[in-house]
């Protein structure tokens, strides 16, 4: 599991990053708001702790914008005690939870397990972007009310691809997630540049809208029209 701590005062982003590595997640610290969109927008995470009160671009304004642009990862708000109105905010501009400071750490595990558990719940069942739908229970995958026929490996790749829509996914996080190689290679790379023509071939070849895009040097994304 990867998270995000966004967080500018240096003592709460190493405690948060020491006790959360502790328990087995993989952490990345971001100090300032730039930083922190330039990490989501181009890496993906499961789950996002977010301060509001960041220097450059405030907490507020980048969870907004990630909304607006269809960004689904879970995002748990930092907030000061007595900002009860930061807290609303948070929520109305689309955060799934918030902790008040200072909290106990127990407190953020147990947060934390809750929106991931609820993200799984939520889309435990069914992913779709536009016209493509794939059902998790029966495997089924279908474009435009037709059947894809895909194999294990293609499914595994599409469904990481549809659970990121419209975010950028490099082939370090494909060879990790859906490969489950740690460390990635060149022939690795050839492997997913493979896989990914033939899941293309099958979602998109004939079709007036594409879903499935290279964006070069960087990775893919999935998402109706060009990036
Ligand atoms: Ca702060």
């Amino acid at each position: 599991m990867r998270v995000l701590v966004v967080e500018d005062e240096q003592k709460v982003a190493h405690a948060l990053r020491e006790g959360l590595e502790g328990e087995g997640y993989e952490v990345t610290l971001e100090h300032t708001g730039e930083g922190a969109f330039f990490r989501i927008t181009t890496e993906t995470f499961d789950v996002i702790l977010l301060d509001l009160m960041l220097p450059g671009r405030d907490g507020l304004q980048i969870l907004t914008t990630l909304r607006d642009r269809g960004v689904k990862t879970p995002v748990l708000v930092l907030t000061a005690r007595d900002a009860l109105d930061d807290r609303v905010k948070g929520l109305d501009s689309g955060a799934d939870d918030y902790l008040v400071k200072p909290f106990a750490f127990a407190e953020v595990l147990a947060r934390i397990r809750a929106v991931l558990r609820r993200g799984r719940v939520a889309d435990a069942l069914r992913l779709s972007a536009g016209d493509l739908e794939m059902d998790l229970e029966t495997r089924k995958v279908t474009r435009g009310g037709r059947a894809v026929e895909l194999t294990g490996r293609e499914f595994e790749l599409l469904q990481h691809l549809l659970r990121h829509e419209r975010q950028i996914v490099s082939r370090d996080t494909l060879a990790r997630d859906v490969w489950q190689e740690s460390s990635r290679s060149a022939p690795l790379d050839n492997v997913i540049d493979v896989h990914i023509a033939r899941l293309r071939r099958k979602i998109d070849l004939d079709q007036p809208v594409k879903l499935i895009h290279t964006v070069r040097g960087v990775g893919f994304i999935l998402r109706e029209g060009e990036p």
